[in-house]
This record gives C-alpha cells, sequence and structure tokens, in this order.
C-alpha cells in the first residue's frame, strides 16, 4: 500500500507491505479517503523538529474496512480520525494538560494519516474516532481536529462572555479560530497581512483589520475597545513585529495565548510588561478528546463554516500542496489518498 514518510526533512511517497499482523491487537483498519494537511506538518517538513516524532498526517477521514474491537464501530462506517489519545492518569492529565501526557504523545496512527490504510487502536476508537455526521462533506469533517485545537486554547484562555480578542494571522488557523470565538459569544478581531485573507473573513462578518505596523493596528484595535485593549490575543502565528504588536494591543492584565511554532524561538516577551502590566502568556498546543467531539458538534451544527477553505491534492501531488501552503498560495490543503 501506499503512504507518505517523511525521510530527512523531505517527503516520498512509498510503497509498503498491508500490515496484518497489527492485528494482534483490538482496532480497526480504516481505508483512507483523505487527510488534511496541517501547518504542524509543514514545520516537520520544513524545520528538524526536535518535538515529537515526524509521523506525518492525522486530520484524516476513512471507512473501516476490518474491525476487532469493543466499540459499538462497524465495518463500513464512515469516521474521522485523530491521532493521540491520553492516559486520563498520570500527573499531565490530571491536570488537564493531556498533551503534555507520555501516553498522548507515545500514541498515533499508523503508519500516519498520508496512507491509503491505517490501523488505529481501540484506544484511538474509544477517544479520538468518531463517525462523521451525515451533513458535512468529507473535507469538512477533516477540519475537526485542527478546529480542537482552536477550542483548546480558547478554554485554556478562560474568557467571559462578550470578551474581546484579537487573532493575529487569519490563515486556516485563524479562520477556525475567530469563528470558534463568535461560536463562544466572544468579539473576535483578526488581522493579517495579506488582503485576500482579510476579504475572507470579512465575508463571515468576523470584524478584521490589515496589518499596518504594530503602532498604528494597535492604536485602531485600542479604538475599538474603549481605549483598554482587547482581553486576550491569540497568536496564530509568530515573528518579531507579530509579538511587540500583541503586547501593545493587551490590557492592562490581560492575555497572549501562543499558538504557532516560529523558526526563530528565542523571541521572547518584555520581563516588565509582562511583570507591571501583570500579563499571562500561555501556550495552547494540541486537543484533548472531549475537545474534539466539540469541535465536530460546532462543524455539524455549521457555528463554523469550512467549505472551500480547502483546496484537494492527489496524494502523488503532496510536494505540490506542501510548496502552495508555504508560499500562501493556499488556505489549506486537502490530501485524497
Ligand atoms: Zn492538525
Ligand atoms: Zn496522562
Amino acid at each position: 500500500m501506499k503512504t507518505v514518510q517523511l525521510i530527512n526533512n523531505k517527503i516520498e511517497i512509498k510503497e509498503i507491505p498491508f500490515f496484518d499482523n497489527n492485528f494482534n491487537q483490538k482496532g480497526a483498519i480504516v481505508k483512507v479517503i483523505g487527510c488534511g494537511l496541517c501547518g504542524s506538518d509543514i514545520v516537520k517538513i520544513r524545520h528538524k523538529s526536535s518535538f515529537g516524532n515526524s509521523t506525518i498526517g492525522h486530520e484524516v477521514v476513512g471507512e473501516i474496512v476490518k474491525i476487532k474491537s469493543d466499540t459499538n464501530f462497524k465495518v463500513g462506517d464512515c469516521v474521522v480520525v485523530a491521532h493521540h489519545v491520553p492516559c486520563f492518569k498520570c500527573i499531565y492529565c490530571k491536570h488537564k494538560n493531556y498533551s503534555m501526557c507520555s501516553n498522548f504523545k507515545k500514541s498515533n496512527i499508523i503508519p500516519g494519516g498520508f496512507s491509503e490504510y491505517i490501523f488505529v487502536s481501540e484506544m484511538h476508537l474509544n477517544n479520538t474516532v468518531f463517525l462523521k455526521p451525515q451533513n458535512l462533506s468529507i473535507i469538512e469533517a477533516s477540519f475537526m481536529e485542527p478546529l480542537a485545537c482552536c477550542i483548546r486554547a480558547i478554554k485554556r484562555a478562560n474568557l467571559m462572555k462578550n470578551d474581546n480578542a484579537l487573532v493575529v494571522g487569519l490563515g486556516s488557523i485563524g479562520f477556525l479560530m475567530s469563528q470558534a470565538l463568535t461560536s463562544y459569544n466572544i468579539r473576535a478581531i483578526g488581522v493579517d497581512i495579506i488582503q485576500d485573507r482579510i476579504n475572507k473573513i470579512g465575508n463571515l462578518n468576523i470584524e478584521n483589520m490589515l496589518f499596518q505596523n504594530d503602532n498604528t493596528t494597535s492604536e485602531k484595535i485600542k479604538q475599538m475597545t474603549s481605549g483598554y485593549g482587547v482581553d486576550c490575543v491569540f497568536m496564530t502565528s509568530g515573528s518579531k513585529s507579530a509579538i511587540n504588536f500583541a503586547i501593545k494591543s493587551v490590557r492592562d492584565g490581560g492575555k497572549i495565548v501562543v499558538f504557532s511554532s516560529i523558526s526563530d524561538n528565542f523571541l521572547g516577551y518584555a520581563n516588565n510588561e509582562i511583570y507591571y502590566r501583570e500579563l499571562t502568556i500561555l501556550g495552547s498546543y494540541s486537543p484533548s478528546p472531549k475537545d474534539l467531539q466539540e469541535s465536530l458538534n460546532l462543524l455539524e451544527y455549521k457555528k463554523v463554516k469550512v467549505e472551500r477553505l480547502s483546496i484537494e491534492y492527489n496524494i502523488d501531488d503532496i510536494n505540490q500542496a506542501v510548496c502552495d501552503t508555504i508560499d500562501n498560495k493556499i488556505m489549506k490543503a486537502f490530501i485524497k489518498i
């Protein structure tokens, strides 16, 4: 069967044997229909990531073709699959830091989402595999995991109804984040440097602004928030100017959620701003099973709209999909298997 592997930061399409022997344990084999190309896959491809393993593809939609399980899933079910499962018992899980759990980090779909077939364990079936709601297309359903990442970030920020939030970067994640915030009755203001993205988010009636420079744009944000600044900034993209902009746009006592990996790891936040202004800077990485379920609900009830956000590519063109995403030619790629 065909699978995409990451070898020395290059993606290669390989032919590997079908893995019937994995079937000694409980679980299911899913014939993959397609898989979303995530920003985190691109980070793994571009930068030798020292975080996590190098399995790529985790926004999977497919059909169960073989199953040995105590769950209610059966052959023929069309399912949405995510990759990591926490143990719910360790010190991290007890503190709801699920994505820090060693079981979470270790668990994965085998051999990765960009494959003709994947094996998902019983643990996955119980936690990160869901029936695709009938009213969602395959591509729409593939947004379950990325939207769940946004839901987790919003929960971690612990905001109040009608709070003001600023979303820095309106790529696919910023696009999902803005809508998710709105669905939780939090006011979202989106900012980007690309006009086309501003137009896209404007079509959803989400307040938006083209980024000019940190001073001008943060002044405008202050005007929109009675002079205070926003309660929370969600950084879906990072750069030195974006960090300065976030510090200038957040209100005293507000929060900044770091939500993307950047190549210059040592860009920092100003110590005295954090101290004197009592700012909270927090990171949010990957969703829990509950966030996945909540995400699928938001998609099913069309609280978050994702039609036409992804462009389809065949698996043989996955390298093109990566290039087009990096060059900002597309918002998101969906790889058809
Ligand atoms: Zn993802
Ligand atoms: Zn755990």
